[in-house]
């Protein structure tokens, strides 16, 4: 599925629609470079969960976990190297988890990712986003299909 999304609050409701799909063992992964909307996309998934708490990029934290309607893991792996840095720091108790989890910079441990998931590409274009939605697995599949409707 490929998506154009002019401003950043088509960012926040794609990120709604999403939120409203998604449940307790999901995995959502989200590339695409420094400033693309990864952590924006996030914030729109976590408003649609009912999380009050702010949404920042735990980049240093390679960890956050809201509590919403369901919890949702946070995971930036930008500073980690390899999947066995993301194994040591404790990352694959949500790959998946019995939360829903995000997880940016999904390239840098892609060796911790579960093979049924959600990835999500965002790219800058002029004027807004392109976003392309690929899913792994049929539950995604179907997630996606209910995404387009
Ligand atoms: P990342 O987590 O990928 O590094 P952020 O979500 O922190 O990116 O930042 C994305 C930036 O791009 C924010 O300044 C946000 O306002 C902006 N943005 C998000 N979505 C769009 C969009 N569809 N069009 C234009 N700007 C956007
Ligand atoms: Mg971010």
């Amino acid at each position: 599925m490929y998506l154009f999304l002019a401003k950043e609050e088509d960012t926040l409701k794609l990120g709604n629609s999403i939120g409203e799909l998604i449940g307790p063992g999901n995995v959502l992964v989200l590339s695409g470079d420094l400033g693309a909307g990864k952590t924006t996309l996030t914030k729109g998934i976590a408003a649609a969960l009912g999380v009050g708490e702010p949404v920042t990029s735990p980049t240093f934290s390679l960890l956050n976990i809201y509590n919403g309607r369901y919890d949702i893991a946070h995971i930036d792996a930008y500073r980690l190297n390899n999947a066995q840095e993301g194994f040591d720091a404790g990352l694959e108790e949500y790959l998946p988890g019995d939360c829903v989890t995000v997880v940016e910079w999904p390239d840098n441990i892609a060796g911790l990712l579960p093979q049924e998931r959600l990835a999500i590409k965002i790219s800058r274009v002029e004027d807004g986003r392109a976003v392309e939605i690929i899913p792994y697995g049929s539950a995604y599949t179907k997630l996606l299909k209910e995404l387009e409707e």
